[in-house]
C-alpha cells in the first residue's frame, strides 16, 4: 500500500465514521462555516479548559473532504492550547495549498488531507473546518464591541 491509498483509506474512514460528531451542550466557543461552492455546512464547538480544547465537536453536513477533515481536526487539536491549534491551522493551510509541501511532522493523521491539493475544487471543503474553528477560537469581539463612529 503506498502513501497515497493510506491517505484515501483515512479520508474514507472518517467519512465513514466521523469522530466526535454531533452537537455540544454548553460549548464555550462555537461557530458556524459555510462552503457555497460546494455546499458544505458546518459548526464547530469547542469546550476550554483554561488555554486548552479540552474537547473540540462538529455537526452539519457536507462532502466527504469536508466531513473527513472536521472529523480530523476534532481528534487533533484535543488537548492543544490555542496557540498550539493557531500553529497547526497554518500547517493544515500550507498542507492544502502549496503543492511542493511536505506534512509537517507534527501533524499526524491530518497529512491524509496533503492529496487534497491535487483538487483545487476540495480545497475550501477541507479547510472549511479550521477557518470556523479559527473563528470560533478569535471572535471578532473588538469589532463587535467598538462603538460605532458618529464621525
Ligand atoms: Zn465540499
Amino acid at each position: 500500500m503506498d502513501l497515497k491509498d493510506l491517505y484515501r483509506d483515512v479520508i474514507v474512514d472518517h467519512n465513514r465514521k466521523p469522530r466526535n460528531f454531533g452537537p455540544m451542550l454548553s460549548p464555550d466557543a462555537h461557530a458556524d462555516g459555510h462552503n457555497p461552492l460546494c455546499g458544505d455546512r458546518l459548526t464547530i464547538y469547542v469546550s476550554l479548559d483554561g488555554d486548552t480544547v479540552k474537547e473540540a465537536k462538529f455537526e452539519g453536513s457536507g462532502c466527504a473532504i469536508s466531513v473527513a477533515s472536521a472529523s480530523l481536526l476534532t481528534e487533533a487539536v484535543k488537548g492543544k492550547s490555542v496557540a498550539e491549534v493557531d500553529k497547526l491551522y497554518g500547517e493544515v493551510h500550507e498542507l492544502l495549498t502549496r503543492r511542493d509541501t511536505v506534512a509537517a511532522p507534527g501533524l499526524g493523521k491530518l497529512a491524509a488531507l496533503s492529496g487534497v491539493h491535487e483538487f483545487p475544487a476540495r480545497v475550501k471543503c477541507a479547510s472549511l473546518c479550521w477557518h470556523t474553528l479559527n473563528a470560533a477560537l478569535h471572535p471578532p469581539q473588538a469589532a463587535v464591541l467598538a462603538p460605532t463612529s458618529t464621525e
